[in-house]
């Protein structure tokens, strides 16, 4: 036998071995889901990669790698230079309108329907959870669907505002009432998270008995805080998401694989245990 026969070998063996942890852990999984009597999701950018819209945490992939986030898009530099601002956005966020849901989303929206999940905490603005289903969604970051005027409170939606900056000598939108700059109802670097969706964030995962957190990095806060919540409540915390975690250690269930693979495992293992 060659070198590289039993390479082979050995390879398929740590696969074989690896996918057999994989599926005990989603077995794991669906049989705490089906004693719980609420079930959270919590997802971060890595839910939507497969839709095309990079996670720019990650290295060479995101909007970010020639510039400095903390940068453009902080509160500070919308209050200084709006034009800049929105001169960078505009088409970043038409963009964002014309992506799809993926499977994920799609798994997720299943499980709700299926009263398997109560709701969906997102720090994702790109509303597919929306467009794949699901009812529940909480957006913790906000969502590309309207502009806020930061002086009067008023909304508008967002393809209004892009039309006002389209007809803006500036290509500043801005608002009917009092005239200032619109910003995106996106939670930018230096801005609280809206209360509203925190607080329901917070009630929500102390009453889970499973939080299910796929494709977040959990290094934001206070979003990260959110799983420590449930936890310390006694339930359990799920982590589907690749690389490792600051949380890794208090998760009960931990699949680093595909996230749109491990999910529809999961859905798979739900419906056998629904035959049996
Ligand atoms: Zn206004």
């Amino acid at each position: 036998m060659g070198i590289d026969a039993v390479t082979l070998m050995a390879m398929a063996v740590f696969e074989d071995a690896r996918a057999s942890r994989r599926n005990a852990e989603v077995t794991r999984l669906a049989a705490l889901m089906r004693e719980a009597s609420s079930v959270v999701a919590l997802t971060g950018a890595g839910v939507s990669v497969p839709s095309g819209i990079p996670d720019f945490r990650s290295p060479g992939t995101g909007l970010w790698t020639r510039v400095d986030p903390m940068e453009v898009a902080h509160i500070d530099s919308f209050r200084e230079d709006p034009e800049r601002f929105w001169s960078f956005y505009s088409e970043r966020f038409a963009a964002l309108t014309e992506k799809e849901p993926n499977g994920a989303h799609r798994a997720l929206a299943r499980l709700e329907r299926r009263g398997l999940l109560d709701a969906v905490i997102t720090q994702n603005i790109d509303l597919l959870h929306r467009a794949a289903g699901s009812e529940e969604v909480v957006e913790v970051h906000g969502s590309i669907a309207r502009c806020r005027c930061l002086e009067c409170g008023g909304f508008v939606p967002l393809a209004d505002a892009r039309a006002r900056a389209a007809a803006d000598p500036h290509g500043i939108p801005r608002c009917e009432r009092c005239g200032a700059p619109l910003k995106p109802d996106v939670v930018l670097f230096g801005e609280l998270l809206p209360s509203v969706a925190m607080a329901r964030a917070e009630e929500l995962s102390e009453g889970a008995d499973v939080l299910l957190c796929v494709g977040s990095s959990l290094e934001v806060h206070p979003v990260a805080g959110l799983p420590l919540i449930t936890h310390g409540r006694g339930g359990k915390v799920a982590i589907i998401t690749r690389g490792p975690t600051p949380l890794d250690d208090i998760a009960d269930v931990r699949l680093s694989g595909d996230v749109v693979e491990e999910l529809d495992a999961l859905l798979a293992e739900l419906d056998d245990e629904h035959r049996g």
